[in-house]
Formats: C-alpha cells, sequence, structure tokens
C-alpha cells in the first residue's frame, strides 16, 4: 500500500546559478530531513495502529491467548506489515518501527529511569529485537542483510524462522478468517481529518476495508486525548490514535537522529 498525499514538492525560484545550486542544495537536504522525519512518523502510525488492531480481534473475535496479550498485539503488527506492504515497503516500515523502540528506550535511559521489567509490555529492547527477528524470519534469505544491519546476533537469528512460522501458524488463520468472511463489520474512522495521523490511518482503514471484514464494526478515532497515546477500548470496542502521539514519535526522531 502506498499512502497517498503525504509528501509535497516545494516549488523554488532560481536565482543567480552559484546561489541558486547552494541554495537548492541546502534546501533539499532539509526538504530529506523533512521527507525522512514524515516517514518514520508514518511508519511508526502503521505499526502501532496495527498494534491496536491486533488487541481489537482478540477482543473482536474472542480469540484466545497463551502468553501476554502485548506480545501478542505486537506479534500481530509485524505480520501485518509483512503482509500488507511490498517488499521495499515493507522493510522500510519494519526498520523505522525498530528503531521507534530503540528511540523509547534512549530516551528512558537517558532519563535515568530503570528498566520497567514489571510493565505489561515487554522492554523497548526486547520488542526491538523481536520485531527484526520476526520480520526476517518471514523471509530469512533476502532479508538476511536486515538481520546484520540492525544488529540481530546469530544467536537469535537461527530462530527466527521458526519463530515467524509459530507467529505465521497463530495469526494467520485468523487473518484468513478475516478474508473469508461474510461478515459485515468493518473498521469504521471517526475523528478529526486533515492531519498527518488521520490520512495515515484512513489509508490503512481503507486498504483493511478492502480485504478484512469483522463481526461487528470496529470504531477508528483520531483525536485530541489529552497523552500521546494510542489504544483499544474493549468498553467500546474502539482503536483510538491520540493526536498527541505524533508529536511524541517526531522527538523519538529526533532522538534517534542525534
Ligand atoms: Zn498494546
Amino acid at each position: 500500500m502506498k499512502i497517498p498525499g503525504l509528501s509535497t514538492d516545494c516549488t523554488r525560484a532560481v536565482w543567480g546559478a552559484g546561489l541558486a545550486v547552494g541554495l537548492f542544495a541546502a534546501a533539499s537536504a532539509l526538504h530529506a530531513d523533512q521527507d525522512r522525519e514524515d516517514a518514520f512518523v508514518e511508519a511508526n502510525l502503521i505499526s502501532i495502529f496495527y498494534h491496536e488492531l491486533g488487541h481489537a480481534l482478540i477482543d473482536h473475535l474472542g480469540l484466545p491467548v497463551f502468553g501476554q496479550e502485548e506480545d501478542a498485539a505486537d506479534v500481530a503488527s509485524i505480520l501485518l506489515i509483512n503482509d500488507q506492504f511490498d517488499e521495499p515497503s515493507a522493510v522500510d516500515i519494519a526498520y523505522d518501527a525498530a528503531f521507534g523502540f530503540l528511540a523509547e528506550a534512549e530516551i528512558a535511559q537517558s532519563e535515568g529511569a530503570d528498566v520497567a521489567y514489571w510493565d505489561v509490555h515487554g522492554p523497548d529492547e526486547q520488542r526491538y529485537y523481536t520485531l527484526v527477528c520476526l520480520f526476517v524470519g518471514a523471509n530469512p534469505d533476502e532479508r538476511n542483510d536486515v538481520a546484520e544491519d540492525l544488529g540481530l546476533p546469530e544467536e537469535r537469528f537461527e530462530t527466527c524462522e521458526e519463530e515467524f512460522e509459530l507467529a505465521q501458524d497463530s495469526w494467520g488463520p485468523v487473518f484468513d478468517d478475516l478474508e473469508n468472511e461474510d461478515a459485515e463489520g468493518k473498521l469504521v474512522f471517526e475523528g478529526t481529518r486533515d492531519n498527518l495521523t488521520a490520512d495515515v490511518v484512513l489509508a490503512e482503514v481503507s486498504a483493511l476495508n478492502d480485504v478484512f471484514s469483522y463481526p461487528d464494526d470496529i470504531p477508528v478515532r483520531v483525536e485530541h486525548c489529552g497523552e500521546a497515546n494510542a489504544f483499544y477500548d474493549p468498553s467500546d470496542g474502539s482503536i483510538t490514535m491520540c493526536l498527541e502521539f505524533e508529536d511524541h514519535l517526531r522527538d523519538l526522531f529526533a532522538e534517534m537522529a542525534d
């Protein structure tokens, strides 16, 4: 899937040749940085949206979860990234989603926070390695260089193909049923438009509605929540992507770029 309408072209006046070339290069670099930052934000919004969809599926379909639900939602997200995109886009998204976990870990470390072993989510570094491992395990021959590039130790790499197969055996039949189901339920976008989060989420809602249906509608809200967060709310079966999250992701990008 390509996300439409997320990059704009700059038009520039042409001045004296030498000056124009220098300014053009500087402007291009700035523009490239902005594009890079936006791509990082988009990739992480997609990865997080898929994670929340994992929670939604567990609840709406009454799926059994053998282990931590947060881990199951992470696995659903990685499989959907692998399934829904062509190879170059999937690789780009996996890199940026992985970097998102690393940046979270770096910020926590720089603030002197202890690793939150008590948290319902696994530690960010562990989520990073699991993402890399499962993504590489989906296509180990072609993604060997991704594993090397992202520092996945050989010891873990050895089990990644099997780990992916187990994940696929768990979530794969669920996704297959959603494709074959006569169900009427769809993802229903609600909330504020004309912002990057809404653009990304609307593109995902549209693409996923082309392939999946659910027993009931799943409301997808993009709105201000007063915190940088994204969550599934079992009380009304809805996914919320908070508008504040985008700024947090831009902070993560700045951390990563340092
Ligand atoms: Zn979660």
